[in-house]
């Protein structure tokens, strides 16, 4: 098969992708060159990629093809099988490092740069047997909430082009949902997997703290950071998330604690699936349905609670009383954290180097050509939060009421087995909507931010649509219970199987290879005059 035959295998879910590769339906190579004919034709208008390695990705693709047609017929699971993602393509986040590929982070401090080395979780994914597409577009150092702070221009939303796919990881979001790839890797400091998979109508998982690997990931706040999956369905991210999980020896935070078979755990009857959260005990946070939450969203958030209620879950209304002081306390760890991060940037080390008259007016011609706007605000916030006389006030203050956000936490799951909540106020927002008006931004993660803040794994699932536009639907679980998560976010599924928005594609798709549609860039340069 060559290039463009069959553009419906690009719908498939990865699971049945890998199911159609074992069965000799098509070859990994074929599945391949119809997601990059995808991407050469949508990318101007969607621009969720930065860079695409389509030279290396056709080489993993046709060792994929070797190693099936030499094995070809083993079963999916069982001890001798094939690798789990053999053949099926997969998007990183430009954060991710690989080899003599660029990592931009979204920066242009970081233009020119080539990773000497591979990420512990692009290793994970090689012998996986995943084919690497390439980098997807990203807030600068993953801070935003709507891709418009990437040096390289804004990504668009498949459900409306001139709507953000959220952020900071909407190169990843928006590709899995416009059929770039079936799967993609996101991190999430405060909301970044999870909130864009909620505007795009994508699942997206944040797992616990320590669960997956960040050698090789480009820091943001350290204490916060997660590496996580991106899919279209529960079963697909589930699967992602088993590959790239578990201790490295280079990550001195990753835990060392045994990783479950997530998506082999899942039932694949749509019965046993929804039966699954009979008697379970759901959480339902007051504090989450914030003002200023759209009506739209919160009617889909409350169906979703009386359908999982219907199919046999108890419903306990609780508080998480210190929620209020989430995003307050994030914005002073976030940015500490990140103003020593970035403080590598000085234009040795990495990537560009602007000359000044001595060392110190390299460093400063460096980062104030190189940082855009939003991070030199938190390296400002942050060197400011961390300054002698000012760190007992915020930073330790802040490191205090964390504890609190957590403890809250710790007795809610004494109650019940996970919490269910919005993972976004509002659906989509029109690009530059939120630019002039960081808080309102800031607010955009006001449902996610305190996951980060506990160390607590979150998935967002889709759950219907507000005024065209997708909604996501949180669980989140106590630590180290992603299977719990998956499990539930898989329920779910099987609760709404038939339900129409179900079967509905992102709205502007067609448009996407409309050779007079703007960029996403000239359609914020509009909305900004
Ligand atoms: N929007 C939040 C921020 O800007 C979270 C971003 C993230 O999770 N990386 O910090």
């Amino acid at each position: 098969m060559t290039a463009g035959q069959d553009p419906a295998i690009t719908r498939l879910r990865a699971h049945e992708m890998a199911a159609g590769l074992r069965e000799g339906r098509f070859t990994a190579l074929a599945l391949l060159e119809a997601h990059l004919e995808l991407i050469r034709d949508e990318n101007r208008v969607l621009h969720a990629w930065s860079s695409v390695d389509e030279d290396g990705a056709r080489q993993a693709a046709v060792a994929a093809d070797r190693q099936l047609s030499k094995e070809g017929g083993r079963a999916i699971q069982g001890p001798a099988a094939l690798p789990p993602l053999l053949g099926i393509p997969v998007a990183l986040k430009d954060l991710v490092v690989t080899r003599g590929q660029p990592s931009t982070a979204g920066s242009r401090i970081l233009k020119g740069f080539l990773s000497p080395y591979d990420a512990h979780i692009a290793e994970r994914l090689r012998e996986a047997g995943a084919v690497v597409v390439g980098k997807t577009n990203m807030d600068e150092f993953a801070m935003g909430s709507s891709t418009e702070h990437s040096a390289w221009g804004p990504t668009a939303n498949p459900w409306a082009l001139d709507r953000v796919p959220g952020g900071s990881s909407g190169g990843s979001a928006a590709a899995v949902a416009a059929f770039h790839v079936p799967l993609a890797i996101g991190t999430d400091t405060g909301g970044s997997i999870r909130q864009p998979a909620a505007l795009t109508g994508t699942v997206g998982m944040k797992p616990t703290y320590g669960r997956v690997s960040r050698y090789g990931i480009i820091a943001f706040a350290s204490s916060l950071d997660q590496v996580g999956p991106f899919g279209r369905d529960v079963r697909d991210a589930a699967m992602l998330l088993g590959v790239v999980a578990g201790r490295d020896e280079h990550d001195s935070t990753s835990a060392p604690m045994q990783v479950p078979d997530y998506a082999a755990e899942l039932p694949a009857d749509d019965d046993e699936a929804a039966a699954s959260v009979k008697g379970l005990r759901l959480g339902l946070p007051r504090e989450y349905f914030v003002p200023g939450m759209e009506p739209g969203v919160e009617a889909r958030i409350r169906e979703a609670v009386g359908a999982l209620e219907a199919a046999g879950a108890e419903i306990v209304e609780l508080s998480l009383p210190h929620s209020e002081y989430g995003l307050a306390t994030y914005y002073i760890i976030a940015p500490a954290e990140a103003s020593a991060n970035l403080a590598r940037y000085d234009g040795i080390r990495y990537g560009q180097s602007v000359r000044g008259e001595d060392v110190l007016g390299n460093y400063l011609a460096t980062r104030g050509s190189g940082f855009g706007a939003e991070v030199k605000r938190r390296v400002m916030l942050g060197t400011y939060a961390l300054s002698a006389g000012y760190y007992d006030a915020y930073y330790l203050k802040a490191q205090k009421v964390r504890t609190l956000l957590k403890r809250d936490f710790d007795l809610a799951f004494k109650q019940v087995d996970a919490l269910i909540a919005p993972t976004s106020p509002t659906v989509a927002f029109p690009l530059g909507a939120r630019l002039a008006d960081p808080v309102a931004m800031y607010l955009s993660d006001v449902c996610t931010l305190p996951v980060n803040m506990a160390g607590l794994p979150g998935i967002s699932v889709p759950c219907g649509l507000s005024e065209g536009l997708p909604v996501g639907l949180q669980f989140i679980g106590r630590a180290w219970d992603e299977s719990r998560l998956f499990g539930l976010g898989r329920a779910y599924e099987a609760i709404t199987a038939s339900a129409e928005w179900r079967s509905l594609e992102p709205t502007d798709l067609p448009a996407l290879s409309d050779p007079s549609a703007p960029a996403p860039a000239e359609r914020l340069a509009a909305a900004r005059a």
